[in-house]
């Protein structure tokens, strides 16, 4: 049995300085920036699409990535961008490589 799926980290958060449209309180709006990745027993695989959230620490709104508004869209398009993806999330990938890696070495010399 394999246990494999789909889970996400954050890998960046920050005041966005914008205001909330809900309680109109000035730069009370964190953005989040989260990494989904695939996972095979816990252990992430590779990782996949970013995704953003942002919670007022005034009156806890928090929306998604489809409720942004023009100004909080702009901020998530800076944050993905300064948003560096951990090199964990690649840790099966890293193994696999290095597998192949040293099956190549041992198999060159023994010919
Ligand atoms: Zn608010």
């Amino acid at each position: 049995m394999v246990i494999f799926g789909l889970r996400s980290t954050t890998i960046a958060s920050l005041n966005s300085q914008l205001q909330c449209r809900h309680c109109h309180t000035n730069e009370s709006v964190w953005l989040y920036i989260y990494r989904h990745y695939f996972h095979i027993f816990w252990i992430p695989a590779f990782p996949l699409w970013k995704s953003a959230a942002s919670q007022c620490t005034h009156c806890k709104q928090v929306l998604t990535n489809n409720e942004f508004d023009d100004e909080l869209k702009q901020a998530k398009t800076e944050a993905v961008k300064i948003a560096k993806t951990p090199i964990w999330t690649f840790s099966w990938l890293l193994v696999g490589a290095a597998i192949v890696a040293l099956l190549t070495i041992s198999s060159l010399l023994n010919s």
